[in-house]
């Protein structure tokens, strides 16, 4: 796998060359912050432009968009992130840790379970009752996603 490379097919992925590791996106970035900086979208970048290597960390980003909101050269690091897992995902598979996520999207189409109680819950906080699509789990069988 060359990283590098598969990253560079794609416009967002050529971004990967614009950073320049000064770190601001990490300094706002609520994973990081969670994680006490075991989670680092500067020093995945890095690793990627130096190593050319993935690791399982690239799931602990939450695509909230903020890094790529401070990123003063505009790399595109959440978007760099989500071609990151599409590499993982085609050289490795989908990690364990993410399938229960997965299962939940083709059954009720969230990565939450949404059932009874969720929407009881919802209903005594006067919000509207979310109700089961099946559209997602369609593109999930289409795409070969789908775990049962
Ligand atoms: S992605 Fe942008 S904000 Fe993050 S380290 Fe690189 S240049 Fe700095
Ligand atoms: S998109 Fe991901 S890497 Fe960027 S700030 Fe949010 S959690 Fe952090």
């Amino acid at each position: 796998m060359d990283l590098r490379k598969e990253l560079a097919e794609d416009v967002d992925g050529k971004t990967l060359n614009y950073c320049f590791s000064c770190g601001m996106c990490t300094g706002g970035c609520p994973s990081a912050m969670m994680t006490e900086s075991e989670y680092n979208p500067r020093r995945i970048l890095h690793r990627a432009v130096i190593e050319g290597k993935l690791e399982d960390d690239i799931w602990l980003c939450t695509n909230c968009y903020l890094c790529q909101e401070r990123c003063p050269t505009k790399t595109k690091v959440a978007d760099l992130i989500s071609l990151m897992r599409r590499v993982y995902v085609k050289h490795k598979s989908i990690p364990d840790f993410i399938k229960p996520l997965v299962v939940n999207l083709g059954a009720c189409g969230f990565t939450q379970h949404i059932g009874e109680l969720e929407n009881k819950r919802r209903k005594r906080m006067n919000l509207p009752e979310i109700k089961h699509t099946s559209e997602i789990r369609k593109i999930l069988k289409k795409t070969g996603g789908l775990y049962e």
